[in-house]
């Protein structure tokens, strides 16, 4: 009992969810899992083991393929609003499992346990919104030049969709993707990180819950495990017409080149290196807000963290002194914990990346003003714990040009008009998010015109973090060019159609052209 209170409850979420201490693959096929190697799945928070899954073999791919490649033909031909129909119950099945779902993304993967809970509300509201686009995946209707012929567009499914996700939003990136391909008429199949296997476990048991309920072929839910080279098999493969794949750029220069070499269509949400523009007329007490939750949140480890605060030299060393008072506050510790900011980073291998990022920035001639350092000792176990640093740094500096998924947060100075800030937030390689702290309307739509951010999100007097999911999500530049989730991002799940019908008995060209026989 005193071990059950001690892990948060972690045992009792693993078996509501039917996770068991191996997971493989069912002998049929259906939505395989695998049958390969096993995959350790440890808990970043405490280091303990928490279970582990077989890998996927190319043999298992093969027969997951033809499980999602025939179920395609059942669910295709179901109309749209009943597959919406579908998916409002899987988002009642997620509510059901919200605690246990959000208690596992929070063990597996180190963010707080109400990041957990956040990270499942996104997955319900996703499915809602899901549900009500199935009565409206909508094309034009156009007017023909040709007398007594309609023309219009229509889209179709596509197919097989593969899901490539990262490891930091082990289960929300998978049902942005999935809940919108399910409502096209799409099938999937998920690779998660191989970081976080135990949460694509979890998710494929409700899915497939709820697909059997329905008396649904269980392959419009496949999983597959394993690390790139799994993700290869899809990548590779001419019968998956799109790969969605988040992740680090490094990893979509790869990806997006394998699926172009086939002339497959791919969505890519890749590396961020956002930034906060503080102007003379910010608000400061909400800056400092903004930009601790957006540095320190999930222990920057979210595409969208704030990696850089552009500050006017006017009100720098204000905002410089108030966010060094505000990280004195933070608490770092056990993320299930709801008295704790800051949880750990994913392994030791990301903690020695952040490292390397503090002595690089040093290097280069920045100054440390809050210092960072590992963290060890009682409750630190994992090795996985790092204090949030900020770096007074310059925009060029090489280290402020790469994305270090952790919490860093560089300090770069402008001075002058609000086109220089804007000019340093650009001038990098990435183009995720983006902000601007202002009371100032002519800089805040300065910010937002064609000659400001060039980033998918531009948000005023909000930080770079979070992002809801009504409006269409994803980055430019190096960030991949991808759009997930709201807005019309669900026409990259289906192929579009134009149909001409002719209703005369003449045959007329079209641009009048005379074919007279
Ligand atoms: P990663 O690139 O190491 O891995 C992501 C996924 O890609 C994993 O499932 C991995 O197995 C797979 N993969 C890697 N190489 C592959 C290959 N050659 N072929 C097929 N699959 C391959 O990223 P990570 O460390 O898990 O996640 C952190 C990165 O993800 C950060 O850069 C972050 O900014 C980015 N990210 C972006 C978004 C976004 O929406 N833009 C969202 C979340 C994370």
């Amino acid at each position: 009992m005193q071990a059950e209170t001690v892990r948060f409850g972690i045992d009792k979420a693993l078996e509501s969810l039917g996770v068991k201490a191996v997971n493989e693959g069912t002998s049929t096929g259906a939505n395989h899992f695998g049958s390969g190697d096993l995959i350790a799945s440890y808990s970043p928070v405490d280091g303990q083991l928490i279970a582990q899954v077989k890998s996927t073999t190319k043999t298992d791919y093969e027969k997951v393929l033809e499980t999602a490649t025939s179920a395609f033909k059942t669910w295709r031909l179901m109309p749209a609003p009943q597959r919406g129909e579908i998916v409002r119950q899987f988002a009642d099945k997620l509510r059901e499992k919200k605690e246990a779902l959000g208690k596992l993304v929070s063990y597996e993967m180190g963010k707080s346990y109400q990041e957990g809970l956040g990270e499942v509300q996104e997955m319900i509201d996703i499915c809602d919104f899901a549900a009500g686009l199935s009565r409206q995946l909508h094309g034009l209707t156009m007017h023909s030049e040709r007398p007594g012929h309609r023309m219009y567009e229509q889209y179709h499914p596509l197919g097989v969709v593969g899901i490539i996700s990262a490891f930091n939003f082990p289960v929300a990136v998978w049902s942005w993707n999935t809940a919108l391909a399910w409502v096209c008429g799409d099938v999937c199949v998920w690779k998660p990180s191989e970081k976080t296997p135990l949460c694509g476990i979890a998710c494929q048991n409700i899915a497939s819950e709820v697909f059997k309920a329905n008396n649904l072929p269980e392959g419009i839910s496949c999983l597959i495990n394993g690390d790139y080279q799994v993700g290869e098999f899809m990548t590779k493969d001419t019968r998956v017409p799109l790969i969605s794949a988040t992740g680090s750029t490094r990893m979509g220069k790869i990806v997006a080149q394998e699926v172009a070499a086939r002339l497959g269509k791919s969505l890519l949400e890749l590396g961020g290196n956002n930034a906060i523009i503080v102007t003379p007329d910010a608000d400061i007490k909400m800056t400092v807000i903004g930009a601790v939750f957006g540095a320190v949140g999930t222990a920057g480890q979210r595409c969208t963290s704030t990696r850089r605060l552009i500050i006017h030299e006017s009100i720098y060393d204000q905002v410089k002194t108030a966010l060094v008072d505000a990280y004195k506050q933070l608490r770092i510790g056990n993320p299930l914990d709801q008295t704790n900011h800051v949880g750990p980073l994913i392994d030791v291998e990301a903690v020695n990346l952040y490292k390397k990022a503090l002595t690089a920035v040093v290097d280069e001639g920045g100054n440390l003003v809050v210092e960072g350092g590992v963290l060890s000792g009682e409750g630190y176990e994992s090795g996985c714990y790092v204090k949030p640093a900020i770096a007074e740094a310059q925009p060029e500096f090489k280290i402020v040009q790469h994305e270090t998924f952790a919490p860093v947060l560089y300090l770069l100075k402008y001075s002058g008009d609000v086109e220089n800030a804007i000019d340093i937030q650009n001038n990098v390689a990435q183009g995720l998010s983006s902000a601007i702290m202002t009371n100032n309307l002519r800089e805040a739509e300065r910010f937002l015109s064609v000659a400001g951010s060039d980033c998918g999100i531009a948000n005023v007097n909000i930080g770079t973090s979070g992002a809801e999911i009504g409006g269409a999500f994803g980055g430019e530049k190096e960030t991949g060019g991808g759009r997930e989730s709201g807005s019309d991002a669900w026409k990259v799940y289906m192929r579009r159609q134009t149909n001409t019908i002719n209703y005369t008995t003449e045959l007329p060209l079209a641009q009048g052209i005379k074919f007279d026989l």
